[in-house]
């Protein structure tokens, strides 16, 4: 198969119009006009097989993941998403129906949330990878940013927490999996909280550790309740027994969900909007002065896991970690 040929069957699912695509596909650069007033927010993520995903994951569940992963940043952000690219690393001899299905994931993904895919390129590797560049824009006051937090803010997290970890073991609940398997990016919360909230970031390597990132971005310390953080009845089902209730969620990476930091004053009105989407958003603690990041055990005690979060580079993460 030709590189035209491929990138064509690739690319064929995905939708190329949208808001803003003045050229898309198919010229040296997609041109693209972000809509009057708004600054244009930018982010790449790469999924690469072997790291990311493995033979367990359908070609579809790789596509779509992909871009979600990119879409979420968006979401943390507050921002609209616009517009994808995608660079493609393909291995010598890959069966073409099988790149075609990754290309129906990723297209799947593009039209739930509205968004073009734009541009692309495919090159030969060692092993099957996509570099997706996500696009979107937000109005200049309304950027949700990570620095922004200060003591007393409320911490708010959407969703539930470690189902994407849990749906990593062999025998996980079809809920679980599917957490892992196809993310759903916060977007329209992101964009609700984006007047709301004085900090936000995307749950990718675990609570603990993003939090900390958020926090050391605001000069701040934080302190969370573990007992309310937010399971789904499948997660609460997976971990009873455990010897450590509180490893998936306190830890546990790749849930997507958001954690905003919100001035007491705007909780209320920010739960309300969560309750129009319909999207659980949980209060788990608050934005404390100092450094230290504290996840209190229901004994108050100071709870310390077994590992910090995920680690995007570390060996074989693909065996299942709970
Ligand atoms: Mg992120």
């Amino acid at each position: 198969m030709t590189e035209f040929e491929l990138i064509r069957r690739f690319t064929a699912p995905a939708p190329r119009r949208g808001t803003g695509v003045v050229l898309g596909i198919g010229d040296d650069c997609a041109v693209l006009r972000p809509p009057p007033g708004e600054l244009l927010l930018a982010t790449v993520d790469a999924v690469v097989e072997g790291v990311h995903f493995d033979a367990r994951f359908a070609p579809g569940d790789v596509g779509w993941k992909a871009l979600a992963v990119n879409l979420s940043d968006l979401a943390a952000m507050g921002a609209r998403p616009l517009w994808a690219l995608c660079a493609l690393a393909v291995p010598e001899g890959a069966d073409p129906r099988r790149l075609a299905a990754v290309g129906r994931g990723l297209a799947a993904c593009a039209r739930r949330h509205g968004i073009a895919l734009a541009g692309g390129n495919v090159t030969r590797a060692r092993e099957l990878s996509l570099t997706v560049t996500a696009l979107g824009s937000a109005p200049a006051g309304r950027v949700l940013r990570r620095d922004g937090a200060r003591p007393g803010d409320v911490l708010l997290v959407s969703g539930t927490l470690g189902d994407a970890a849990l749906g990593l073991a062999p025998g996980a609940a079809a809920a679980l999996a599917r957490r892992q398997r196809r993310p759903d990016p916060r977007l329209a919360l992101g964009r609700a909280l984006g007047p709301l909230a004085s900090a936000c970031i995307d749950l990718s390597d675990g609570l603990a550790q993003d939090l900390g990132h958020l926090c050391r971005a605001s000069g701040t310390g934080a302190r969370v309740e573990l007992s309310r953080l937010p399971l789904s009845p499948a997660a609460r089902r997976a971990l009873a027994g455990a010897a450590d209730p509180f490893l998936a969620p306190a830890t546990g990476g790749e849930d997507y969900e958001l954690c905003a930091a919100v001035p007491p004053g705007r909780v209320a009105r920010a739960l309300a909007a969560a309750r129009r989407l319909r999207i659980p958003l949980t209060p788990v603690g608050v934005v404390t002065r100092g450094r230290a990041v504290v996840l209190e055990g229901p004994s108050g005690a100071r709870y310390r896991p077994a590992r910090a979060g995920h680690d995007h580079l570390a060996p074989h993460r693909r065996k299942p970690a709970f």
